[in-house]
């Protein structure tokens, strides 16, 4: 079967023509005022991210990896600290800690839904002195927060939550940005709140993480040209700002619509054999910034789908300890099993808020053909 029209992995033209007038607005507002890197734009939208977290306070960065980097040092992490990270993550994550002159020590994932591994974590920090633990809320899922806060609470560690992928997501009720003692997000265009260029923010309740971040971001001034320590330029930019406070009121709304998506996959799939959906938790609130399954026989399945049209992705080919970049950083972890194995099998599927059930279908279709 062909699917009638390719489905590609992201309509961002679709969700920006329906905004298309509030987004000019929103230019035109910034341009006639002329403040263009923070100010008001900016602080509006750092309150009603916030509040939308329900969080204290959230400081606007120049993108999602920025955010992991001020807020690991604004957590107290520095040159040679160890920091727990999940293998199974964008390189960012692990990026972060080596920006800083500290090393990732790689932890293995849980089968299910492979956020970081509160077992192994403990595993790892019995061994060896680690500072912090960057967990991650991957594909939109919040990790296993309340047994990673445990093991942190008794090791000491600092926790910090790499939320880029889970804007508006919770466990038991409670967001993410509320969990660990501070979080980051990222406002990359496709992510599920995403600006029309690069942004990112720390979220924290934490008075004393939001007030280093907020100066380090603008060259360490406490105020003008009083530099009281050595920051970076990581300022959102006022028209992103915009941007984004146009969107934030429709981010709950999408997100709905892509957890409806999801039902509709994980039953048109439980009849397929050979494709097995990651497991939502029942305590969370998953967001689905991407529909992940694990298949056997994976390159034959992407072929088939992409030449009827569909796009699809692995979200990620190669655990980092096993990427060139980080050999020389991490710890000589020796084999995380679960991660390795679970980047030959992971498949993500298209979903995003402006696809139709009918496209949902003709996806599942395909893959119900290719597995007979
Ligand atoms: C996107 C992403 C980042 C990095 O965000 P940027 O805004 O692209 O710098 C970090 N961590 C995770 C898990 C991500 O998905």
């Amino acid at each position: 079967m062909r699917a009638n029209m390719p489905i590609p992995l992201a309509r961002l033209q679709v969700q920006h023509e329906r905004l298309q007038r509030e987004l000019e607005a929103a230019f035109h507002r910034v341009l006639e005022s002329s403040q263009f890197i923070l100010g008001p734009e900016v602080e509006a939208f750092e309150a009603e991210f916030a509040h939308w977290c329900q969080a204290r306070y959230a400081v606007g960065l120049a993108n999602g990896t920025d955010a992991l980097v001020l807020g690991l040092r604004a957590l107290g992490v520095g040159p040679g600290d160890k920091v727990a990270v999940p293998a199974v993550t964008f390189a960012a994550t692990a990026e972060a800690v080596c920006l800083l002159g500290a090393r990732p020590v790689f932890v293995d994932v849980e089968p299910e839904a492979l956020t970081l591994d509160a077992a192994a974590l403990r595993a790892v920090v019995q061994d060896s002195a680690v500072k912090a633990v960057v967990a991650v809320h991957l594909y939109g899922q919040p990790a296993r927060m309340d047994a990673i806060a445990r093991v942190a609470e008794e090791f000491g560690l600092q926790v910090l939550e790499d939320a880029a992928q889970a804007h508006g997501a919770s466990l038991h009720g409670r967001p993410v940005g509320n969990w660990g003692r501070a979080a980051t997000f990222s406002f990359y265009p496709t992510k599920n709140l995403g600006a029309l260029g690069d942004g990112g923010a720390l979220v924290t309740n934490d008075g004393e993480v939001a007030e280093r971040v907020r100066r380090w971001r603008d060259h360490g001034q406490t105020s003008k040209y009083h530099h009281v320590d050595i920051g970076y330029n990581s300022r959102l930019d006022a028209l992103q700002a915009a941007f984004l406070r146009v969107k934030l009121p429709y981010v709950a709304a999408w997100n709905e619509r892509r957890r409806e998506l999801a039902r509709r996959y994980r039953q048109a799939l439980s009849g397929i054999a050979g494709i097995v959906p990651l497991t939502e938790f029942p305590d969370c609130v998953h967001v689905y910034h991407q529909f992940v399954v694990r298949c056997q026989r994976r390159s034959h399945v992407i072929s088939h789908l992409r030449r009827a049209g569909i796009d699809v992705a692995i979200h990620y080919p190669t655990p980092l300890h096993l990427l060139p970049a980080f050999t020389a950083w991490g710890s000589g972890e020796g084999s995380l099993p679960v991660s390795e194995r679970a980047c030959q099998e992971i498949l993500a599927l298209p979903l995003y808020p402006e696809m139709s059930d009918a496209e949902v279908d003709s996806v599942c279709n395909l893959l119900a053909e290719v597995t007979v």
